[in-house]
């Protein structure tokens, strides 16, 4: 990060800290209480808005906390510090036949922020979110007391911190549950559909059987089919002999500039979704292939962000009831049309029914959509505004950790449970996030 300037991954909006106070020691713990401003933990900044933002208030960098604790493999069991990041758990864990439990699309997450924003991945409905793995933790309250919190310690400090937006404390180490894999490739299959339709039935006929699915979308096609796109599934390779394949090493990609503005618009986004639906020549393809392309294709490309230019860009995460999933998309699909604004990487995916123990969690039962919009001022903020208006009639709700701008009103509408979450953030912790979306005076005053 740079010096009192943390940044999110969508780069909107761009504040800066009082002071940036890094941990590296947890025997050598900062005196958080003598700070006498707000405070806020930062794990890599990849999460999208300013969830992990504290304007004028400390930031508390706790990347440099990055050691490995303790490993049972016998029952799969990692302890490690909350600045380890998914990559550096996964080069530990894989060559010993262990996976993460649950990982979002990018690995380049620390411990600490994957239970802050109880991330979810292709398996949610399989496996739910990170923290449903996640067995004891410590956290750093401001008044230096170091609470072990588990399901059956501190248990209510334990649900808040999950999924708590960070608000709660500083998590200083965590322990999770792996699983066990027999080696590291994955029987993989993309299924091209032409409509929401089909997506539905496709859906339904793989969430049973298999572990992992997600779907990119075109969402610009329209008309009655509503969009077309490619049906990922696979579920973890179950042949010995691949165990000692080595895993190529690929070297990532970097985008080393802002991109221009103008260079992301709607027809540009239309000639890329129609090369990348085509270049899968075949309706339904098999591949085994590397955990990493499966998982992590974007972490091929260091700071893809920058390809939406210095404005940075809004990424929209929704989930609707599957009773509403048809209606839902029909009306939101058909609004982002008309808007002209279009949205490159578009994901669609069944979340499933295991409840998560984070009492402000986003996952829940439905269908999710991601998307990503470059920031075109009001434009996108007007469009933005009418989605949340949608999706809280047919009564979703919208990922915090993706989101810059919504109202303190669609938020509570969407998590009435922040009442009671209130009563366990730690007096002195606060983040740009939480002010916008507590404070009804504070409307979002970014430039
Ligand atoms: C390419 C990409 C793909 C993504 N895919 C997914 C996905 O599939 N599913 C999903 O759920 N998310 C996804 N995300 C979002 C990302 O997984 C989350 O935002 C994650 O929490 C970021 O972790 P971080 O370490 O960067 O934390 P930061 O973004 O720095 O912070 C996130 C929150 O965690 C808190 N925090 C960080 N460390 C600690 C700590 N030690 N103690 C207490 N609080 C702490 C911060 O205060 C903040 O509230 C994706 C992001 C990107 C960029």
């Amino acid at each position: 990060m740079g010096q009192n300037t943390p940044q999110s991954w969508g780069r909107y909006p761009k504040v800066k800290a009082s002071q940036v106070v890094p941990i590296y020691w947890r025997n050598e713990l900062p005196n958080l209480a003598s700070f006498g401003q707000s405070i806020l933990a930062y794990g890599y900044g990849r999460s999208y808005g300013d969830s992990c933002l504290n304007e004028g208030g400390v930031s508390v960098d706790v990347s440099p906390l990055r050691k490995f604790i303790a490993f049972d493999d016998q029952n799969g069991l990692l302890r490690c510090e909350a600045g380890v990041s998914l990559a550096e758990v996964l080069e530990l864990i894989v060559p010993r036949g262990w996976f993460i439990p649950v990982s979002p699309g990018t690995k380049f997450v620390s411990v600490g922020g994957a239970i802050a924003n109880d991330v979810h991945g292709k398996n949610h409905h399989k496996a739910g979110t990170f923290g449903c793995h996640v067995t004891q933790f410590e956290l750093l309250r401001s008044n230096g007391e170091r609470l072990i919190c588990s399901p059956e310690q501190n248990s209510e400090l334990f649900r808040a911190t999950i999924g708590g937006l960070g608000l709660t404390g500083i998590v200083l180490w965590a322990e999770f549950r792996l699983k066990p894999i027999v080696n590291p490739y994955i029987d993989m299959e993309s299924i091209q559909f032409e409509s929401l339709d089909e997506y539905f039935e496709i859906a339904a006929g793989s969430d049973k059987t298999y572990e992992y699915t997600m779907s990119w979308v075109d969402i610009l096609v329209g008309g009655e089919s509503l969009c077309r796109g490619k049906f990922m599934r696979g579920n973890n390779n179950q042949q010995p002999e691949l165990a000692a394949k080595p895993l190529k090493k690929k070297f990532p990609l970097i985008v080393p500039i802002d991109f221009p503005s103008f260079t992301l618009n709607n027809l540009t986004v239309r000639a890329f979704n129609e090369a990348y639906y085509r270049v899968q020549r075949e309706k339904h393809v098999r591949k085994v292939v590397p955990y990493d392309p499966f998982f992590y294709p974007l972490d091929s490309i260091l700071q893809w962000n920058r390809i939406y230019g210095k404005r940075g860009f809004f990424q929209y995460q929704f989930v609707v009831p599957f009773s509403h999933g048809r209606e839902a998309m029909h009306d939101i699909l058909g609004r982002i049309r008309r808007s002209g604004e279009g949205s490159y990487l578009t994901d669609l995916k069944n979340f499933g029914s295991i409840q998560s123990p984070g009492m402000l969690s986003f996952p829940r039962p439905g269908l999710t959509l991601a998307l990503d919009f470059t920031n075109n001022g009001k434009k996108t903020r007007v469009l933005l505004n009418d989605l949340d208006v949608m999706v809280k009639q047919y009564g979703g709700v919208v990922y915090p950790a993706k989101d810059a701008r919504m109202s303190a009103e669609s938020f509570q509408t969407y998590f009435p449970e922040w009442h009671e979450f209130e009563q366990y953030i730690d007096p002195q912790f606060s983040s740009s996030f939480w002010r916008r979306v507590t404070e009804s005076a504070s409307v979002p005053s970014y430039a």
